[in-house]
């Protein structure tokens, strides 16, 4: 070799447009063609891009390979760049096409940094060499892979370590837990932020405790959704509830969360809860009248399966499933990340259940995108979610359950929202 390094540029057609906008399968095969080349990797950083699209780079001792990725083109652009003998940045190539399912590879070598053009000198180091310098350090390698949750316009992004824990593509939807640095095992459902360890007491215990400690005789309860087993385990809490249904339509969440998030999912073996691997949309269409206190719609966001959970129809048989005196909540989306669906939500709870028994509530969740996410609290009947919470049996149940987010303040502080999003629905 006359040159310091080889660059080799490639151009990858008629791959698959699912691996292309797959960050973890990405950095894996990158990584993979880093190591199998002869490569000693040294650090990775790879990032999703809206709406589709991944840009990663794996630094390697003898330089580095990057990748940009456009899967609705099915095309991605490798740089394979490896200096000295002992790295073959072909087997790179090879496997990197087979894992991107690739029809057709194209590549120009270019020799970087030809010898015959270059003038060697001798650097000093001087004071620059210390004696930690001079020891043969080994690099420490480093992974920087991000999830990030987001439309057109918006997007959160949540560093994790790298590998899926677990990742499954049901029927219904893709399931994935990633773990991340800051909240935790995360469990994502269409690459959206469904829940994390370390935050989902907020939307837990928001969603359950504000309905049931603000009609404490809830005894038979509903849940349509809620898969990861979070809200059940809150629900259980209330000693005097006979029984939970839960029917959620996607048994490969249940068994994620049974497997990775313990603890969230350990209620879903409690003898009150009937759990049912089910379409809550149809559950709730063939359930007698009358027959729940409270009614959970902890669905995912208006995409899929969860489509439907937003529609009139399905509230209206919410509606005639509770008892009289009964309470739905559910997860009304973020008046900043999706307003259109948070208003047009509360204006259909509001023709069914009346203007005057639907109150938004906000709580604050740092990994679902804005932070600011709505719940609608709706009664059948005249309850109020403020005028009748007993703050001193609603404080003293927060603290003999060592809740994380819920108190009577934050209760009732809940209910009061900002004058922008008021107006976004009452205005
Ligand atoms: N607890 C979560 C959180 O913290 O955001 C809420 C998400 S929970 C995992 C949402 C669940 O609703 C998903 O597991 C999804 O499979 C389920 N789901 C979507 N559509 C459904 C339907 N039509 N019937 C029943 N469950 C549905």
């Amino acid at each position: 070799m006359n040159s310091l390094g080889r660059h080799i540029l490639v151009e990858f057609h008629g791959c698959s447009s699912e691996v292309l906008n797959d960050v973890p399968h990405i950095e894996a095969s990158m990584l993979k063609a880093a190591k199998e080349s002869g490569a000693t990797i040294i650090s990775s950083t790879f990032h999703h891009f809206s709406p589709f699209g991944v840009s990663g780079v794996v630094v390697i001792q003898e330089s580095h390979l990057a990748i940009h990725t456009w899967p609705e083109y099915r095309y991605a652009a490798v740089d394979l760049f490896t200096c000295g003998y002992s790295v073959n940045p072909w087997v790179s190539y090879e496997i990197l096409k087979t894992e991107f399912q690739a029809h057709h590879g194209s590549a120009v070598e270019l020799n970087r940094g030809q010898l015959e053009l270059l003038e060697k000198s001798d650097i000093d180091l001087g004071d620059l060499r210390d004696t930690a310098t001079q020891k043969l350090i080994s690099p420490r390698y480093s992974r920087n892979v991000w999830f990030t949750d987001r439309n057109e316009n918006i997007a959160l992004s949540i560093r994790h370590k790298g590998d899926r824990i677990f990742y499954e593509k049901s029927p219904y939807q893709s399931v994935e837990i990633f773990d991340t640095f800051e909240y935790g095992k995360m469990l994502t459902v269409d690459k959206m932020v469904m829940c994390s360890e370390k935050d989902e007491k907020a939307y837990h215990e928001m969603i359950i405790h504000v309905p049931m400690l603000v009609q404490p005789d809830i005894r038979n309860v509903l849940v349509i959704g809620g898969g990861d087993g979070g809200s059940v385990r809150e629900i259980l809490k209330h000693e005097q509830v006979e029984s939970v249904t839960m029917v959620e339509i996607d048994e490969a969440v249940v068994r994620a969360s049974r497997e990775y998030l313990p603890t969230l999912s350990a209620a879903l073996d409690d003898p009150k809860l009937e759990l049912i691997i089910g379409d809550g949309i149809d559950f709730v269409r063939q359930a007698p009248d009358e027959t729940y206190d409270l009614i959970v719609v902890d669905s995912s966001d208006p995409v899929g399966p969860s489509e439907g959970l937003f529609s009139q129809a399905f509230y209206q048989d919410v509606y005639r499933c509770l008892r009289p005196g009964g309470v739905m909540t559910a997860q009304s989306e973020s008046p900043r990340f999706n307003q259109r669906a948070f208003v047009e939500l509360n204006h259909c709870l509001k023709d069914i259940f009346g203007v005057a028994s639907v109150h938004c509530y906000l709580a604050f969740i740092p990994t679902y995108p804005t932070g600011m996410w709505g719940f609608s609290f709706c009664a059948k009947g005249d309850r109020h979610p403020v005028q009748d919470l007993e703050s001193d049996r609603a404080a003293q149940f927060a603290t003999a359950h060592n809740l994380q987010y819920y108190n009577a303040g934050i209760h009732q502080a809940a209910f009061c929202l900002p004058t922008a999003i008021d107006q976004m629905l009452n205005g």
